[in-house]
């Protein structure tokens, strides 16, 4: 740890030299970043393989392509991004030219998740760098093949002084926790985001928290359910559900709920075949002790379809449960794996009691075509953000901010969002000299009647 704090006082000064505000510096550290990503792509899809049997495709759709593109999109945008933006001036403090500054924070720790090891680590790290900060950068101690990639990649673009990987569990992020940051990002459970939202309230430290929680998934009668299926069989079993915007479970009208179990059957055998632990397409659970807790949560459940585990192969086979216990656990804890409840409604106030009962969700989905109850669903409940009609892939457009509300995390990134939260946003008043009336000078007296 001693190295480590030496490297992080050594970041500070850096920091200090001016050298990262550098706009032509930043650039070439991107451009660097890009040709070592690019070299190391077989290497990155691979690594995602060996932690939990992540095909190719999916770790190419899910995180180096993204990444790519958050990068691509720095490079082109960044000498527009870092201008002083000009202010409409107020008549209040007239003559003045207004500007807003970007400035960067200064040393950023940044902590990643498991689930989606490369990108949830580098596309923080591309933003915060693009906006001019030094970076410590802890990948997950659960996915190790990818955070030694994550790593090498680190060490080989960045000097120490500008970035910098530390490798390790719960002991070296308490000790990281510890030190002061000009500014936290940290991607991981609701319960770590409160242990690190109390390290950093301890020196006042901006967050940004990117948590998960229980996304709901509303279907009504009015819609193909053969296209909502298809959808849902892919948002939910991407990554082998261990995804923080995956459906975490669904609310379907009572009317064709059976139908809509049927559906679904039929199309997980469709994608993954009848043993979907032979199947190339299917990850397993990152590890023992989480394959141990789904097993758990389906412990007294209605299981209509799946439910097959195996805990030495990590496999939980993707799996239906029909109307679950409110109270349950599989019910009030994030589920985070190849399990969907599925719940029904008649009227709205049955869904109202669902949600209301749990935390505000990173996502919320609704299929439908009727407008007025889609409008209302959205409006209603409070939620980081959704889609209409599919799910997840609102996390593809860098031009929305992705965050969560409340429990499910607070600020937000993506493009160029991203590139603002790494940014203190720095408010500057030019004045003019050439008028100056004496109004706002004492004495005041007299004045009072002329507001
Ligand atoms: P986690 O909270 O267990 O770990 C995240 C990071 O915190 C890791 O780097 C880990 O080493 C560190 N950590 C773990 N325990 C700690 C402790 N006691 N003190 C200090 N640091 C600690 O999360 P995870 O299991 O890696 O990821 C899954 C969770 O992340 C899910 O809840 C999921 O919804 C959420 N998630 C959210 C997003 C998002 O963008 N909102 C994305 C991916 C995952």
């Amino acid at each position: 740890m001693n190295d480590i704090l030496h490297i992080i006082d050594k970041q500070r000064a850096f920091f200090k030299s001016q050298k990262t505000k550098d706009l032509e510096y930043r650039l070439s550290l991107l451009k660097t970043l890009k040709v070592e990503i690019f070299a190391n792509e077989q290497v990155v899809l691979d690594a995602l393989n060996k932690d939990f049997k992540k095909s190719g495709f999916e770790g190419y759709l899910s995180e180096f392509g993204l990444v790519i593109t958050e990068l691509d999109l720095a490079i082109k945008n960044l000498k527009k991004w870092v201008k002083p933006k000009r202010i409409k001036a107020s008549l209040l403090t007239f003559p003045s030219k207004d500007y807003i500054y970007q400035e960067p924070y200064g040393s950023i720790l940044i902590m990643a998740p498991w689930n989606y090891p490369f990108l949830l680590a580098m596309e923080p790290l591309i933003m915060a760098i693009a906006a001019g900060n030094t970076v410590v950068l802890k990948p997950s101690e659960l996915t190790t093949n990818t955070s030694n990639v994550i790593s090498a990649i680190i060490k080989k673009v960045f000097p120490k002084e500008v970035a910098m990987p530390v490798e390790g569990g719960v002991e070296i992020s308490t000790q990281l926790l510890a030190q002061k940051w000009d500014y936290i990002f940290f991607t991981g459970s609701t319960k770590v985001g409160k242990i690190v939202a109390e390290a950093a309230a301890k020196h006042l430290t901006p967050v940004t928290l990117e948590l998960g929680g229980k996304s709901p998934c509303i279907i009504d009668d009015s819609i193909d359910l053969k296209l909502v299926a298809r959808r849902l069989v892919w948002g939910k079993l991407l990554n082998g559900g261990q995804t923080c915007i995956a459906p975490d479970y669904i609310i379907v009208k009572s009317t064709v709920k059976d139908k809509l179990i049927e559906v679904l059957k039929a199309e997980i055998i469709k994608r993954y075949g009848h043993n979907p632990k032979e199947s190339p397409d299917f990850p397993r659970i990152i590890n023992e002790r989480n394959t141990q807790r789904l097993a758990e949560l389906l412990k007294n459940t209605n299981v209509v379809f799946g439910g097959e585990i195996d805990k030495n192969d990590c496999y939980i086979a993707p799996t239906i449960v029909d109307e679950p216990d409110l109270n349950s656990k599989l019910m009030q804890d994030e589920i985070f794996g190849p399990i969907l409840p599925i719940l029904t409604y008649d009227n709205e106030d049955n869904i109202a009691h669902i949600i209301w009962n749990l935390d505000k969700p990173l996502s919320l989905y609704v299929f439908s075509t009727q407008t007025a109850f889609i409008e209302q669903t959205i409006k209603k409940y409070s939620f980081g953000g959704g889609v209409i009609n599919d799910l997840l892939i609102h996390f593809g457009n860098y031009r929305l901010p992705f965050g969560g509300v409340g429990a499910s995390g607070m600020g937000n990134y993506h493009g160029k969002y991203g590139f603002t939260t790494f940014s203190n946003q720095k408010p500057i008043m030019k004045r003019g000299n050439w008028y100056d009336p004496s109004f706002r000078y004492p004495p005041y007296k007299g004045k009072m009647s002329l507001l």
